[in-house]
């Protein structure tokens, strides 16, 4: 059976084909879109072209369709590398691909022209294709480790057809008689090669689908949880986070702090100096914020110019100590915005609310939290702004 490469080629056709119709079916969603999964369709559309200009050279004969078939075949080679390139470092479709291609299709025909024995344009084919890969191995192992884990499949499926091509390339030299074609081949290792290469080339094309979708899948994740413009987490992700977090507190007996911080006067930025100048004070406020948290604190934006801080285990004077630091902080930043049109300044009002269940008896909810902390933020803002009001849960006698 595994020397009946006719039968190989059949399955292998079907196969292409139908990958080829998965792809095409998702060419209009998020993950069709993307560049990598374009060129694996060019790649299984080249490739299902040229498996079945393979099957038809046998009613075909000629060094024409000999040329063709391999071309088209290595072109889908090379569109698959080009694949996992864009899908690693964002590089697609460029001239040197297209010289590289071009200059295996043009050696090709001149081995044919001058008449060679099939076993030299065998060993040239194979050394084309494995010179259209290579590029592909060589970045995943530079950079597979830290992208997608479908990524490790498409390294299998490279080393498997490096190997198989080499291993092919010196094959018909060993072999007893010289082969006559593919579908004639001279010893049992030829079906053995072409069975590791159709394997190895389907690793790569399932493997990248695999990690593009995995890369799709993970930046809506990101999208869905995360604000675009500061970087912080949504009001949705805070509002869950917060609740799981009270939880923690009252299990592991810990105190609990959450802080709403808004910008004093925001909206005077924005009339003043623009949006755009707006937009810069929140993403530097964001960052000022960030580099001053623990990773075990959690930073959201819960609209417009009001973000949300969660400092778990920590205290009531400990809480009022950092988010104190933090205003000072804010209160010394400046901001260049966009055009460089001076340095504007900002400042912060903020509401702390601390739950220690080792001191209060009823567990609160976030809602309850949040709305406690909203009560201390709004006397911030009436005692003159740029202030901390900090309060337990039961009591609200801000310090
Ligand atoms: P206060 O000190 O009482 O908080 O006054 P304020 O001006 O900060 O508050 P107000 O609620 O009156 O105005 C908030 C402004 O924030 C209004 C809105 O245009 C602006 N804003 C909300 N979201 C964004 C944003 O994403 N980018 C920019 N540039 N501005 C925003
Ligand atoms: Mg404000
Ligand atoms: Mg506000």
């Amino acid at each position: 059976m595994i020397n009946d490469i006719a039968t190989l080629l059949l399955a292998l056709l079907l196969c292409h084909a139908l990958l080829l119709t998965h792809l095409l079916s998702v060419r209009r969603t998020v993950l069709g879109r993307r560049p990598e999964i374009r060129l694996l369709l060019l790649a299984s559309l080249a490739m299902s072209c040229g498996d079945l200009l393979m099957m038809l050279r046998g009613q075909l004969p000629g060094p024409f369709w000999l040329v063709l078939s391999n071309s088209v075949i290595a072109a889908g080679a090379r569109l698959m590398s080009v694949s996992a390139r864009c899908l690693l470092v964002g590089r697609g479709l460029c001239r040197i691909d297209l010289t590289c291609w071009l200059a295996g299709s043009v050696g090709m025909m001149v081995l044919v022209a001058l008449k060679l024995p099939y076993s030299w344009i065998v060993s040239w084919v194979s050394l084309w294709l494995t010179l259209l890969l290579l590029p592909a191995l060589l970045l995943l192992m530079h950079h597979g480790r830290r992208s997608e884990r479908a990524l490790r499949m498409v390294l299998g499926g490279c080393v498997i057809c490096l190997l198989s091509t080499l291993t092919r390339a010196v094959e018909p030299h060993l072999a007893a008689q010289e082969p006559v074609s593919l579908l004639q081949p001279a010893s049992p290792l030829s079906g053995w090669l072409f069975l590791a290469m159709t394997f190895g080339a389907f690793s790569i094309q399932f493997g990248l689908l695999m990690a593009s979708f995995e890369r799709s899948a993970a930046q809506l994740e990101q999208m869905a949880t995360t604000d675009g413009l500061t970087g912080c987490l949504n009001r949705g992700a805070t509002r869950a986070l917060v609740g799981h977090e009270i939880e923690r507190s009252r299990r592991e007996q810990r105190p609990l702090a959450l802080v709403l911080l808004d910008l004093d006067h925001f909206k005077r930025i924005n009339d003043d100096h623009g949006h755009a100048a707006g937009d810069a004070v929140l993403q530097g406020f964001a960052q000022a914020v960030r580099s001053r948290l623990r990773q075990s604190d959690i930073f959201g934006r819960m609209g417009g110019e009001e973000f949300c801080v969660v400092l778990p285990s920590t205290d009531r004077a400990g809480a009022h100590e950092v988010v104190d630091a933090l205003r000072r902080e804010i209160e010394r930043m400046t901001v260049t915005p966009p055009g460089g049109a001076g340095r504007l300044r900002v400042t912060v009002s903020a509401g702390t609310v601390v739950f220690d269940p080792l001191v209060e008896r009823l567990t609160p909810s976030a809602d309850q939290l949040f709305a406690r902390a909203d009560v201390l933020l709004y006397r911030a803002k009436h005692a003159g702004r740029n202030q901390v009001q900090t309060s337990g849960w039961v009591s609200l006698t801000p310090v």
